[in-house]
């Protein structure tokens, strides 16, 4: 009786896998728990013209199956017990990309800005914490790191159901660096961080606010990445989601 009662208050079912009386299953921990790996050639916006290449974007999963299940618990129906394990998960990977990184000049940990209506909607912006554990990964990594929160992101901006196209231009311009904090990132080596890498159209907007207030873009970090073609068919009776 006590636990039927108990049931009914706490999450008793795994975030990904659906296994019952427990949050987040030992499997599906695996799945984000694995050795990062690079994933920007999966997204087409990440390229740029002036021939520097697309930006190093490090994963640990396929946006796929039950990590694509958890990360929707997790940011649209009230999982926020699963940020402290995805959290973690973010910075063992930071910790194993951290000799890939230069030391030198500390690294600004930057979390991909949410708009005002999705902070609302879900308490905050959930990738603040994976950023934050992104850096203190990098410290632990040796690589001198803070995180800051310095992107502002317009209203209008939710990528919500958009295709790829839709997406960029839905950015473009809709993204900053706040007023006072440009000379917190002027000159700074930027590593960005997000739950999922889609089109990287978010990353491509974030990077050039970053570099517009002065700062360089070095890397991005990501639970995930949605394998191609960017926009996933809708298959019949559910909607399409996407990420940014
Ligand atoms: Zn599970």
């Amino acid at each position: 009786m006590l636990r039927d009662l108990v049931g009914l208050v706490l999450p008793v079912e795994c975030a990904g896998c659906g296994r019952d009386d427990v949050a987040w299953c030992v499997r599906c921990a695996a799945l984000v728990g694995g050795v990062p790996w690079r994933c920007e050639n999966r997204a087409p916006r990440l390229d740029r013209l002036d021939g520097r290449g697309p930006l190093p974007v490090w994963t640990l999963a396929d946006c796929t199956g039950d990590v694509r299940r958890a990360i929707i618990a997790w940011k649209d129906r009230g999982r926020a017990d699963l940020t402290a394990p995805l959290a973690r998960a973010m910075a063992d990977q930071a910790q194993r990309v951290a000799p890939a990184l230069t030391r030198g000049v500390p690294l600004l940990v930057v979390p991909a800005p949410s708009t005002a209506a999705s902070r609302r909607r879900r308490g905050g912006n959930l990738v603040d914490a994976l950023a934050a554990a992104v850096a203190s990964g990098l410290v632990a990594g040796g690589v001198p790191a803070e995180f800051a929160a310095v992107l502002h992101r317009a209203r209008g901006g939710d990528q919500v159901g958009l295709g790829a196209r839709e997406r960029a231009a839905n950015l473009a311009g809709q993204v900053w660096v706040r007023g006072r904090r440009r000379e917190t990132v002027a000159g700074r080596p930027v590593v960005l961080v997000d739950d999922v890498l889609t089109t990287g159209a978010t990353f491509a907007v974030s990077r050039r606010a970053v570099e517009q207030a002065g700062g360089r873009v070095v890397a991005g970090l990501t639970l995930a990445s949605t394998p191609g073609p960017a926009r996933p068919p809708a298959l019949p009776g559910t909607a399409v989601r996407t990420f940014g």
